[in-house]
């Protein structure tokens, strides 16, 4: 602390300050020193705070936006809240009456808020009503568990959910961009749309995952494998893949491009966007005498130029 800049010291001795303040008070008053010495065009974060708190709804807590209500004494409620009110404001109970907040519209038009993806390093400032917009988008903004098999609530960035993948669902992980799978599964007759596979690859500097799944396609008991991303679909773009399954002298082979895992695995099932095999076929490809699925599925992945 001694090392600190000479206004800390300064600050200290004003004669306001009785007691030496204990450790989070220095630190205090060396903030409010700053801002006074700060340039005028940075916003005010004591004055930003309290208006963000005037715009938070006080039924739902979210942020407002236009129409803003307020009451004939003033208390404010979101676009949203005021049809559930039955014309009574939730503050004071008054009547509630058709009073729109235009200063406040106003005010929360000409403030600037960090996207909420902050601390996953975004570092946008955004006017407040096109924030929510940014962070529908925003590249930072992180991702959901891609393992299909339960409802898993993990969310976190790329780095994050493939040691997830790996310590919490005890996924497969393999390097490198080619592959050579094989599914087995004894009694096939009994498979239902919850079975499922996940394998996690690992090639040029990424992640993908690749699905195998028995699904329902119509009333013909299918399976689908497709390979998805870890990333944004931007990026999945650069990426092609080819699956190839037989057996008995045939083969049927997929070539796509990898879906993001910002599409959930579900609605790329649903899309129908991979490699599939009804399970007349599959049991073909499996030889033996239809009791076993032994499905051999190779693949590789590729980086378009
Ligand atoms: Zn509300
Ligand atoms: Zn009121
Ligand atoms: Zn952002
Ligand atoms: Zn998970």
């Amino acid at each position: 602390m001694a090392s600190g800049p000479s206004y800390f010291d300064d600050s200290r001795n004003k004669p306001e300050v009785i007691d030496p303040p204990p450790k989070e008070d220095v630190l205090d008053i060396r903030e409010n020193v700053n801002e006074n010495t700060q340039s005028v065009l940075k916003p005010n974060p004591a004055v930003t705070s309290g208006v963000r708190e005037l715009l938070e709804c006080p039924v739902c807590l979210n942020a407002m936006y236009p129409p803003i209500s307020q009451c004939s004494n003033g208390h404010t409620l979101c676009s949203g809240c005021k049809p559930r009110m039955h014309n009574r404001c939730p503050t004071c109970r008054h009547e509630l009456g058709n009073i729109r907040c235009l200063a406040l519209e106003k005010v929360a038009a000409s403030l600037e808020l960090p996207c909420k993806y902050q601390s996953f390093g975004c570092i946008g400032i955004h006017p407040y009503y096109s924030k929510l917009k940014h962070e529908s988008q925003c590249a930072f903004r992180p991702y959901n568990c891609p393992y299909a098999g339960s409802d898993c609530s993990a969310v976190g960035d790329i780095p994050f959910l493939v040691s997830h993948l790996k310590d919490d669902h005890k996924v497969d992980m393999h390097n490198g961009s080619t592959f050579n799978h094989r599914y087995v599964k004894s009694n096939p007759h009994e498979v239902e749309n919850a079975t499922w596979m996940l394998t996690v690859f690992s090639c040029f500097g990424q992640y993908f995952c690749l699905h195998f799944e028995a699904f329902q396609l119509g009333m013909a008991p299918a399976y689908i494998a497709f390979l998805r991303f870890m990333g944004d679909d931007n990026e999945a773009k650069n990426y092609s893949y080819s699956l190839e399954v037989g057996g008995n002298g045939r083969k049927v082979v997929w070539q796509g491009v990898p879906r993001s895992i910002r599409d959930s695995h579900r609605k790329v099932r649903d899309s129908f966007d991979g490699l599939i095999v009804q399970r007349n076929m599959a049991l073909f490809f499996s030889g033996g005498d239809r009791k076993e699925l032994k499905l051999r599925v190779t693949g590789r992945i590729w980086k378009e130029q």
